[in-house]
């Protein structure tokens, strides 16, 4: 059994604590205190130069960024995890991806040199970079520092 999430009513502001295995389920959460629908996210958010500011810079909780594209073939390698990470860090960090051939603004932003790039943002703000392609849980180890 894995810990609850904690996942913050966007209605009432409680804090909910919600079994990881309802949201892996799909199943939807409410809020215990008003009924308010929680909305966890358990898939990677697509993110694009134009949405960058709404998405990622007013984000109430840490961002997880995969720079990737399509013809990266250690992308796909990284492509689970992330989609993983999704579900199992759901409440506590927003996992995004962003595809740099079509948001090279963004990109060019933070310098992302070799892709697969994770940038862990906080408000917009770069926390840490991981480069290439790193075990899972390196990665959670390094996510979990900038949720704490
Ligand atoms: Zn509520």
């Amino acid at each position: 059994m894995s810990d609850p999430q904690l996942i913050r009513c966007p209605s009432c502001g409680a804090t909910n604590r919600v079994p990881l295995e309802k949201i892996a389920q799909r199943l939807k959460p409410v809020c215990g205190r008003c009924k308010t629908p929680l909305s966890a996210e358990t898939k990677p958010v697509t993110i694009t130069d134009a949405t960058f500011a709404a998405e990622v810079e007013r984000s109430p909780v840490p961002v997880l960024l995969d720079m990737w594209a399509p013809w990266c073939g250690p992308c796909r390698m990284v492509a689970p995890v992330i989609e993983e990470l999704a579900v199992e860090m759901a409440g506590r960090v927003r996992v995004a991806k962003l595809n740099v051939d079509e948001n090279p603004a963004t990109a060019a932003r933070f310098h992302v040199q070799s892709i697969p790039t994770l940038l862990v943002l906080r408000g917009g703000r770069e926390v840490d970079r991981i480069i290439g392609v790193q075990p899972k849980a390196a990665i959670v180890q390094r996510l979990e520092r900038a949720a704490a």
